[in-house]
């Protein structure tokens, strides 16, 4: 079975849970978790007569999401009904967007590991309502459902069969998830099913242009498990057509356990939802105004700042991937390469010593009020040769944060640690040890040069620190040459 012989062809639906405090059309909390069935009211039970309300903020995420991601936004859209019986689905029908969604097109540019980028085209960006949980492994006779997550707010980015392979799959959903919490839209939690995806994989000869019948794997809430879910069924949809047979379209599960996909049902065709327009909410209208005022308030994007790391500031491809995962550290190297020039240094004391901290801290998920100033006084004092780097990072660093009014070089000063290139200072301390190691000065002296790495490393102890090595290097030297 040569797997060179056909292509995999790829599409993604991935839906992503809004972070709205309240739900899509009432105000219901919206979090994940609670107590079952407590983040519920006659709306989200879909109660007759109850009506819905538009959620603003959902719009506005919506338009975030569609702005980062180049897709045309409809300025007028619309809710639909789309039409199903499930228990978690109380109302009978799920609301959703359909002919006019909040946006089509645009793309997603993900990095590949060869360094290339490829915009995998978007065919829309669509709102919706998420469905309740049916649990049916906590009692042996009956299904449970929890209404808590029934009506929370969400967007589906609904991707052109455009990837190929897993590891796109994997770029694909990596790329999103670092971009809505980029946007502060979403937590991205795939744990916590806020952000999960259906693939739907076909195959095809190499080279042709045609497109097989494809089968749609539901709900993936793990990037591991979906690279497995498409490689099992690449494989499986080979040996097939190589034994003669035809694939059919179909929608499946995916085991995690054995790494196997499973028929769950015949594919609907979309007529089978009688689509159509929701009666009960009025036309979204977005305003020129609205638009450009969002668009205002748009941060610089991960893949915008990769360039300017990697061209303006001449930052390697490693050093500028760990700065642009998070908003805040490559916000915090904007402002910090501001202030101090040597920014290979700027990138270090971020990377090194301040992404730790947060983590050690806890602090990564939170707004972090970063002593920027500080930062780049530290970073002065070392440039100055008035501090070594060692000193700086080990002692320092962790005195900053509990000291932030106070600039570094008072703080240096207090603690004692300005580096000195005194001479009388160092000559002092290089005499004590002459005096000290007469044995290994003589050693020295009958040609063992190496000997000089003991003799500096004895006199920054002695001095704690605080010796300018490269004039201390010098001074020694001297006084050993004899
Ligand atoms: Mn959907």
């Amino acid at each position: 079975m040569s797997s060179k012989k056909y292509e995999t062809i790829i599409g993604l639906e991935t839906h992503i849970q809004l972070g709205t405090k309240s739900k899509a059309f009432c105000g219901d909390d919206a979090r994940f978790g609670g107590a079952p069935n407590t983040h519920i009211s006659a709306i989200s039970l879909g109660h007759p007569g109850t009506l819905p309300k538009l959620n603003k903020t959902q719009i506005e995420y919506a338009v975030k999401l569609s702005l980062a991601l180049n897709a045309k936004i409809n300025l007028t859209n619309n809710f639909d009904r789309k039409n199903y019986f499930y228990t978690d689905l109380p109302k009978g029908y799920q609301i959703t967007q359909d002919n006019a969604p909040i946006s089509v097109g645009g793309y997603v540019p993900i990095r590949l590991a060869d360094g290339t980028v490829k915009n995998v085209e978007l065919h829309h960006i669509h709102m919706e309502e998420d469905a309740g949980k049916s649990i049916h492994d906590l009692d042996s006779k009956n299904s449970m459902v929890d209404l808590n997550r029934a009506g929370v707010p969400l967007v589906e980015v609904v991707s052109e069969p455009d990837l190929r392979s897993g590891e796109e799959v994997d770029a694909f959903m990596n790329t999103l998830r670092r971009l809505v919490r980029w946007l502060d839209i979403s937590d991205g939690n795939m744990e916590h099913g806020s952000m999960r995806c259906d693939c739907n994989v076909s195959i095809r000869p190499m080279g042709s242009q045609e497109l097989f019948a494809r089968c749609e794997v539901k709900n993936m809430n793990s990037m591991r498990f979906a690279r497995k879910a498409i490689d099992f069924e690449t494989k499986r949809q080979i040996k097939l057509v190589e034994k003669g047979g035809k694939v059919r379209q179909q929608t499946l599960q995916f085991d995690s356990v054995t790494g196997t996909t499973s028929p769950l049902r015949d594919k609907e065709d979309a007529h089978d939802y009688r689509y159509f327009p929701d009666p009960d909410l009025p036309p979204i209208v977005i305003s020129p105004e609205e638009l450009a005022r969002i668009k205002s308030e748009m941060p610089a994007l991960p893949w915008e700042l990769y360039e300017k790391f990697t061209q303006e500031f001449q930052l390697s491809d490693y050093d500028t991937k760990i700065l642009t995962e998070e908003k805040n550290i490559a916000f915090l190297m904007l402002e910090l390469c501001k202030k101090h020039d040597n920014y290979k240094a700027c990138a270090n004391l971020l990377i090194d010593k301040v992404r730790p901290y947060l983590a050690e801290n806890d602090l990564t998920d939170t707004e972090v009020n970063f002593p920027v100033e500080r930062f780049s006084e530290l970073l002065d004092l070392v440039a100055a040769d008035k501090v070594s780097n060692s000193v700086a990072s080990q002692k320092l660093f962790p005195e900053i944060w509990k000291n932030s009014d106070t600039p570094v070089a008072d703080l240096a000063e207090k603690m004692n640690l300005i580096q000195s290139s005194d001479s009388d200072f160092l000559s002092d301390l290089a005499d004590e040890l002459l005096e000290k190691y007469p044995d290994k000065v003589a050693v020295y002296r009958k040609g063992k040069k190496g000997l000089i790495g003991f003799f500096m490393g004895e006199l920054m102890k002695l001095s704690k620190g605080k010796a300018n090595p490269k004039e201390a290097n010098a001074i020694l030297r001297k006084k050993l040459e004899g």
